[in-house]
């Protein structure tokens, strides 16, 4: 049901902004893809889902110039790309606080500013960002990131009162812990900023969290981006669409 429709998803290479990307193009979507990897795994991806990539630094406003000018026109902004950072407040690195806020936050504001004047020209949008249940609960150690998804969490909800009558949606979907590379790549500094072994970060930091005691799977995410594209979900905007197995029930 999008033919025709043409989807950027920043941070595609990867973990829940590949799954989109699968997701949205079986549903007849064109897809440009955004983030880094292997060059070989990159052009096999590319072939996969007949899509462009283009690999723009998206912590500068200059890099997410450099990436809406070279997708063209846009009916699908899906900001996804982000980064993690796990330390205690008093010694969080500045530059990480800085790079988190410009990726999972600021980068949002540069897409979507670029976006929004073709989606109004053509009556139609759908700006998806991929927030997190740290969009609405905090957890220790992560100030840059709760910050920033917390700010992309209001982000959206102004997105969504401005671009209402252009039949534009705005909306968040906010996962729990999905295992993607983002997840395993923090256990070593959770072990560290906690002083626990591996499976007791599994155990009782990250699984704790979510009363099913299962990770969400990257498909689930990327089905409920999909139902935002539809037209049954045109009158959800401003939402933040939690996916954590319960965890923000609490
Ligand atoms: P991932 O590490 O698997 O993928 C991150 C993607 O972002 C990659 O494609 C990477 O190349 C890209 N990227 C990294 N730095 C970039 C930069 N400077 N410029 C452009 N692209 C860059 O991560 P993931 O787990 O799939 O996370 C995707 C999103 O989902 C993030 O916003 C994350 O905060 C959010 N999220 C993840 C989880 C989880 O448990 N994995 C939970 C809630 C929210």
């Amino acid at each position: 049901f999008l033919a025709g429709r043409r989807a950027l998803i920043t941070g595609s290479t990867s973990g829940i902004g590949l799954a989109i990307a699968r997701a949205l193009k079986a549903e007849g979507a064109d897809i440009v893809l955004s983030g880094f990897g292997e060059p070989e795994a990159i052009a096999a991806l590319c072939q996969e889902l007949a899509a462009a990539h283009i690999p723009a630094d998206l912590t500068t406003a200059a890099g997410a110039e450099i990436l809406m000018a070279g997708a063209g026109k846009v009916d699908i902004l899906v900001n996804n790309a982000g980064m993690q950072h796990v330390a205690p407040v008093e010694s969080f690195p500045p530059e990480k606080w800085d790079a988190i806020i410009a990726l999972n936050l600021s980068a949002a504001f540069h897409t979507a500013r670029l976006a929004v004047p073709q989606m109004k020209a053509a009556g139609w949008g759908r700006i998806i960002n991929v927030a997190s249940a740290h969009s609405l609960v905090a957890s220790p150690f992560k100030a840059a990131y709760v910050a920033a998804k917390h700010g992309l969490a209001g982000l959206t909800k102004v997105l969504s009162l401005e671009l209402a009558e252009a039949g534009i949606t705005a909306n968040c979907v906010s996962p729990g812990y999905v295992w993607t590379p983002l997840v395993e790549n923090q256990i070593p500094d959770t072990m560290a900023a906690r002083g626990l072994t591996r499976e007791e970060v599994m155990r009782d930091v990250l699984l704790a969290k979510q009363p099913t005691k299962k990770f969400v799977t990257v498909e689930e995410v990327a089905a409920m981006a999909v139902f935002l594209c539809s037209d049954a979900a045109q009158n959800i905007n401003g939402a933040n669409m939690s996916i954590d197995g319960g965890w923000t029930a609490e």
